[in-house]
C-alpha cells in the first residue's frame, strides 16, 4: 500500500486509517466522504457505488469511491446492517481558513450494536452485549443504546452465555477476555456476531453499581468504555446498570423460546403467528418493546404476578374507561428514544414538539387511570410524573409549525424571547416599510410600473425598466443593469434593507442560541423522562393484554403450591386464533400432585404437538402475569420450560438432528428441577427403532426417578404405555380418533390411556401418496402385524410370480372378505331378529373382518 510519493492529505488518510483497520473509514472531503484502498475496492462492490481512482497517471493509482455527505447515512446503514463497523473521519476546521492540510478527526464509530441513528429505525431493541471471563465464571452485560437500558448479570457456562447472546438477538459482542479458539469459533462463525475487544474499563462508576460482582463489573465497565470509544459524545441518557438473575425469570433457552414462536413464528421468522402477533394491541413504541420483553422474560415471582393480574382485571372490569385509556395512549410517542435522541444532541424541534404533545397527555392518562379508582392502580398513579414543568417550557418555547431543520429560524414561538420579537418586528415592520417606499417612490417619479424587489445577491430594489429610465429621480443610485431594465437603490432603501437584513441573521442565530438552551434544559430532564416512559410503557402493555383477553374470552389463571396443574377446556391460544375459534378443539389438561409425567399416544396429525405447546403457551402466559385461553386455570409457579420440539437440523453448527435432540434432552435432565416443565415430542425417533424406543424410555424412566419435573412425552412407540403399570407417576393419554366405514377422523381430543393404532398410512393417504404403494405399505403392516415378519419384507420387485400372485390374491381376499360383509349386512333382516341372533351375527361379522 506503501507510495514513495505520498501527498499530505493521503498520509493523514493512511495515519487516522491505521487507528481504525477493522473499520471502513468515511474521509470527509468536501461535500464527499471517500474511501481508499482496500475500503474503496470492497465499498464499492457492497454498495453498488463507483470505483475510481485517485492520481489516475501514478505508477499505483489509489482506489477510491465516494458518496455524498448529504445521503451518507443510507450506506452507512448498508453497511452495518451487513455487519461492518465504519468510523467516520470529519474536518474539524473551516477548509478555507485551514493552513495546509485541512485537519480531520475520527468523530464516531458506527457499529451493528451501536448504530442508533439508522434511517429505518426499528420499534425492537438493538442491544450490544460485552463479555468478560476468569475462565470459569461470565459476566455479561448488555445494553440498549438508542434507549440508554443497561443490564448485567454472571453466568456460570459458555452455554448459557451462547443462549443469552441468542435470546437478545445481539449482533455484535465485546470481549472483554481472549476467548478460546473453539469459543471464539461458535461466536464468529455459527452464531455470525461481529466480535470486539475491550480491555479497558471505563472510570464511569456513577452507573455501576458497588455491590457487583468483579466479573459482572468489569463486563459493564468495558461495554461502557466501548460505548465510549465509538461515540465519542457526552451520553446522559445511559442508566444505571440493572443486576439480574437468569433465575429471576422463567428460564428458557433459545431453542426453546424459538420452538414456541414466542418472538416470531419459527418457520417464517415473521411477527404473524407468534405469541408476540398475538398479544400485541400495544399503542405505543415502548409498549411494544416491554411486551416483547415481558414474553420473552415471563415472572416466578408470584406477587409480582398478581400485581399485572390486577390491573389487567381492573382493565377488564370497566371497558369505557379502558377504551378512553387506550384512545389516550395513541398520542404517545417514543420519549424513551426522543430523549436518546436530546442527550446525542440530535433532537430538532420536532422530536421535542413530539415530547410535549406526549407531555400534554400524561395528565390525561393519569386522570383516566384515576377513573377506574382502583387501589391496584395507586402504585403506578403515584410512578406516573407528568413533568409539568418540562412540558410548560416546551409549550412556550417551541413553535407548534417548528421545520424539523434547527439552522433556518421559525422554532422559537412568539412571546418567549423579547429580542427575538423585536428582530422579528423589525422583519415584519419592513416589509410593509418597504410597500410605503415603492408607493411614495412612484408617485413622486411618476414611474406607473415602479417596484421594489429582493434577490440576494442586489438585496432590495427599484426594478425600472429601460423606457422609464428618463423618469428616475437623481438620489437613485444604479445597482445592476440588465438587457431591458436597471436596479436601483436609495439612502432610505439600503437603511431599511440593513436593518432587516441584520434582524434576519440575528433573530435566526438567536432562535438557534434559544433551541440550545432549551435542548439541554431538556436533557436535564432525561432520567425522570426515562421513568416516565416506562410507566407509560407498562399501562400501554397491561392495556393490551386487557383487550386480547376480552376480544378471545381468556382468564385469569390461578397459582398453587401443591404441583398441580389444572386446566379446564384450554386452548392453543396462536393456534386458536389462526384457524378461528369454531374450528378449535379445547382440551383439558390434568396433572395432579402426584402425576409427574404424561405419555401421549396418538396418530400423527392428531394434535399431540399442539397439546403439548398449548400447557407451554399457558404457563408463559400465565407468568407473564396475562390470562390465559381457557376457561379455568390452575398452575404451580414453574422455574423453567425445556422442550425438544420440532426436528430442525442444526446445519449451521453442524449437528445432526439426532445430536441436537440428545443434547436438549441431556439439558433438560440436568437442569431441570421439580418446578420445571419439560416437554418432549418423539424424542428417540432420530435412530433405529429399538434404540430409540430403548433412549425414550430410560429418559422417562430417569425423569421419573431423578427429576420430578411435571413433563409431556409425546411418542409413537405404543410400547413405552406399559410403563404405566410400572412408573406410579406416569399417566398415559392419548388423542381420540374416530374409525367409520373405513375413514379415519381424528378428533383433536385428548383421552385418558393409550393409543391402539398409528394411522401413519391414513396420514400418508391424506397427502396423496399413490394407491400402489398405500396398498403395499398397508399389506407389510399387515403382514408385520399378524405373521410375526421382521422389516423388511422382502422387495416386491424381488418377489417370484407365486408369491406376487398370492400377495395379490391376499389382497383380494381382504376386498372378498369386505364383499361378503357387505352382502350379509344387506341380506340382514333386523327388524326379525332375537337378540341373540343379533349377537351371533354381530359375532359371524367380526370374524369375517
Ligand atoms: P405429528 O405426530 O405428525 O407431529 P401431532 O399429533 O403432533 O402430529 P399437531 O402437529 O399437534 O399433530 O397437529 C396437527 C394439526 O392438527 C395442526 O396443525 C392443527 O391444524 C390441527 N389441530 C391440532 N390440535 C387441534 C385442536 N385442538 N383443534 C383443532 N385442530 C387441531
Amino acid at each position: 500500500m506503501a507510495n514513495d510519493k505520498i501527498s499530505p492529505g493521503m498520509q493523514q488518510y493512511l495515519d487516522v486509517k491505521a487507528a481504525y483497520p477493522d473499520a471502513f473509514l468515511l474521509f470527509r472531503m468536501g461535500d464527499f466522504y471517500e474511501l481508499f484502498y482496500d475500503d474503496a475496492v470492497k465499498a464499492a462492490q457492497l454498495l453498488e457505488i463507483s470505483l475510481t481512482s485517485r492520481n489516475k497517471n501514478a505508477d499505483k493509482p489509489i482506489p477510491m469511491a465516494g458518496v455524498p455527505y448529504h445521503s451518507a447515512q443510507q450506506y452507512i446503514d448498508v453497511l452495518v446492517e451487513m455487519g461492518y463497523k465504519v468510523a467516520i473521519a470529519e474536518q474539524m476546521e473551516d477548509p478555507k481558513k485551514a493552513v495546509g492540510v485541512v485537519k480531520r478527526e475520527v468523530v464516531q464509530v458506527i457499529t451493528p450494536g451501536t448504530a442508533v441513528d439508522s434511517t429505518k429505525p426499528e420499534a425492537a431493541n438493538n442491544f450490544l452485549i460485552a463479555l468478560d471471563s476468569d475462565g470459569q465464571q461470565f459476566g455479561l452485560s448488555y445494553m440498549d443504546l438508542s434507549t440508554g437500558e443497561f443490564y448485567v448479570t454472571s453466568l456460570s457456562d459458555f452455554a448459557a452465555v451462547c443462549s443469552e447472546i441468542q435470546n437478545l438477538k445481539a449482533k455484535e459482542v465485546v470481549l472483554g477476555f481472549k476467548p478460546t479458539e473453539a469459543e471464539e469459533a461458535v461466536l464468529r462463525k455459527k452464531m455470525n456476531l461481529l466480535l470486539s475487544y475491550e480491555e479497558e474499563k471505563s472510570q464511569e462508576s456513577q452507573l455501576l453499581d458497588d455491590s457487583l460482582k468483579a466479573l459482572e463489573y468489569s463486563a459493564a465497565a468495558k461495554l461502557l468504555q466501548y460505548i465510549h470509544q465509538t461515540q465519542m459524545r457526552e451520553l446522559s441518557h445511559l442508566q444505571k446498570a440493572v443486576h439480574y438473575e437468569i433465575k429471576d425469570y422463567l428460564q428458557m433457552t433459545y431453542a426453546t423460546k424459538s420452538s414456541l414462536d414466542l418472538l416470531e413464528n419459527a418457520r417464517s421468522g415473521k411477527k404473524h403467528g407468534s405469541l408476540y402477533w398475538l398479544l400485541d394491541d400495544t399503542k405505543t413504541a415502548m409498549g411494544t418493546r416491554l411486551l416483547r420483553t415481558w414474553i420473552d422474560r415471563p415472572l416466578v415471582n408470584k406477587d409480582q404476578i398478581l400485581e399485572r393480574q390486577e390491573i389487567i382485571q381492573v382493565f377488564l372490569d370497566a371497558f369505557f374507561e379502558r377504551s378512553d385509556l387506550t384512545e389516550s395512549l395513541k398520542g404517545v410517542y417514543d420519549i424513551e428514544r426522543l430523549a436518546s435522541r436530546v442527550s446525542f444532541g440530535k433532537a430538532n424541534p420536532k422530536d421535542l414538539l413530539q415530547l410535549g404533545q406526549t407531555l400534554d397527555q400524561v395528565p390525561l392518562i393519569k386522570r383516566l387511570l384515576e377513573n377506574f379508582a382502583s387501589p391496584s392502580l395507586e402504585k403506578l398513579i403515584q410512578a406516573i410524573d407528568p413533568l409539568p414543568d418540562l412540558a410548560a417550557l416546551i409549550n412556550a418555547a417551541i413553535d407548534p409549525q417548528a421545520p424539523a431543520s434547527i439552522t433556518e429560524g421559525g422554532l422559537i414561538r412568539e412571546g418567549f424571547d423579547e429580542k427575538l420579537d423585536s428582530y422579528r418586528k423589525v422583519m415584519r415592520e419592513g416589509t410593509s416599510w418597504i410597500a410605503e417606499i415603492e408607493a411614495k417612490e412612484r408617485q413622486k417619479s411618476g414611474i406607473t410600473t415602479l417596484k421594489i424587489d429582493y434577490n440576494r445577491k442586489d438585496g432590495y430594489y427599484f426594478h425600472v425598466t429601460n423606457s422609464n429610465l428618463s423618469l428616475v429621480p437623481e438620489y437613485f443610485f444604479r445597482k445592476a443593469t440588465l438587457k431591458n431594465s436597471e436596479r436601483f437603490g436609495t439612502a432610505e432603501l439600503a437603511k431599511i434593507e440593513g436593518q432587516m437584513l441584520e434582524a434576519r441573521e440575528e433573530s435566526a442565530n438567536l432562535e438557534y442560541d434559544i433551541f440550545m438552551r432549551i435542548r439541554s434544559s431538556v436533557e436535564s430532564y432525561i432520567q425522570r423522562l426515562q421513568e416516565l416512559a416506562k410507566q407509560l410503557a407498562t399501562v400501554d402493555v397491561l392495556q393490551s393484554l386487557a383487550v386480547v383477553a376480552e376480544k378471545h374470552h381468556y382468564v385469569r389463571p390461578r397459582f398453587n403450591h401443591k404441583h398441580q396443574i389444572e386446566i379446564v377446556q384450554g386452548r392453543h391460544a396462536v393456534v386458536e386464533k389462526v384457524m378461528g375459534v369454531q374450528e378449535y378443539i379445547p382440551n383439558s389438561i390434568r396433572l395432579d400432585s402426584e402425576t409427574m409425567i404424561q405419555l401421549i399416544t396418538g396418530p400423527n396429525m392428531s394434535g399431540k404437538s399442539t397439546y403439548m405447546r398449548q400447557l407451554a403457551l399457558t404457563v408463559i402466559m400465565a407468568q407473564m402475569g396475562s390470562f390465559v385461553a381457557a376457561e379455568a386455570v390452575e398452575l404451580p409457579l414453574f422455574d423453567a420450560i425445556f422442550t425438544r420440539i420440532g426436528a430442525a437440523d442444526d446445519l449451521i453448527s453442524g449437528q445432526s438432528t439426532f445430536m441436537v435432540e440428545m443434547m436438549e434432552a441431556n439439558q433438560a435432565i440436568k437442569r431441570a428441577s421439580q418446578s420445571s416443565l419439560i416437554l418432549f415430542d418423539e424424542l428417540g425417533r432420530g435412530t433405529a427403532t429399538y434404540d430409540g424406543m430403548a433412549l425414550a424410555q430410560a429418559i422417562i424412566e430417569y425423569i421419573h426417578e431423578e427429576v420430578g419435573a411435571k413433563t409431556m412425552f409425546a411418542t409413537h412407540y405404543h410400547e413405552l404405555t406399559e410403563l404405566s403399570s410400572s412408573l406410579t407417576h406416569l399417566v398415559n393419554v392419548h388423542v381420540a380418533t374416530l374409525e367409520k366405514d373405513g375413514e379415519v377422523t381424528f378428533l383433536h381430543k385428548i383421552a385418558e390411556g393409550a393409543a391402539d393404532k398409528s394411522y401413519g398410512i391414513h396420514v400418508a393417504k391424506i397427502a396423496g401418496l399413490p394407491s400402489s404403494l398405500l396398498n403395499r405399505a398397508d399389506r407389510i403392516l399387515y403382514d408385520l402385524e399378524n405373521s410375526g415378519a421382521n422389516l423388511p419384507l422382502k422387495a416386491k420387485a424381488s418377489l417370484s410370480a407365486k408369491e406376487a400372485s398370492q400377495e395379490q390374491l391376499s389382497l383380494f381376499a381382504v376386498e372378498d372378505s369386505h364383499q361378503e360383509l357387505l352382502n350379509t349386512l344387506k341380506q340382514l333382516d333386523v327388524t326379525n331378529l332375537t337378540p341373540r341372533e343379533a349377537m351371533n351375527t354381530l359375532f359371524d361379522l367380526k370374524e369375517l373382518l
